[in-house]
């Protein structure tokens, strides 16, 4: 089923115009599927989901290995086993997106909760002045004793 059937394959790529054997899925030269078949809705439909689980299987790689091997999915990445997981400067863009998100849906909660009012200014200046009375006044008594 799908574009990549072997009735669909063409002896040109539609892309880059490499002679292409019929054996071959994809082009040797720019990586296009060799494919003739028009493009439907579920051929769209079907490509989504699967670039989807493919980064959704290489980012659950990922975070399994950050979480319980740390170190090893660096180390494996630079050794050149990219293809297990997910791009990492992509998979910091995508985390850095999403908590940027979750703090912009979260910031007018935390703001009505933080926000400083003039009362709890005049509170704080009540209290620190009750404190430097009690200390004026405490300290003649101390000197009295020494
Ligand atoms: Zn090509």
């Amino acid at each position: 089923m799908g574009r990549k059937d072997l009735k669909y394959r063409g002896s040109e790529c539609l892309n880059c115009g490499t002679a292409l054997d019929i054996s071959e899925k994809f082009c040797h030269h720019c990586g296009q599927l060799n494919s003739t078949k028009k493009l439907t809705i579920s051929d769209f439909i079907e490509e989504f989901f699967a670039n989807f689980y493919a980064y959704d299987s290489r980012l659950r790689n990922s975070i399994i290995s950050i979480f319980t091997k740390p170190g090893v999915l660096a180390k494996e990445f630079n050794e050149g086993k990219r293809h297990t997981y997910a791009n990492p400067f992509r998979l910091f863009l995508s985390v850095s997106l999403l908590l940027f998100i979750s703090f912009n849906l979260t910031e007018g909660d935390s703001d009505s909760n933080t926000k400083i009012t003039e009362k709890d200014l005049n509170k704080e200046r009540q209290i620190k002045d009750s404190i430097t009375n009690q200390i004026l006044k405490q300290s003649p008594n101390q000197k009295k004793t020494m």
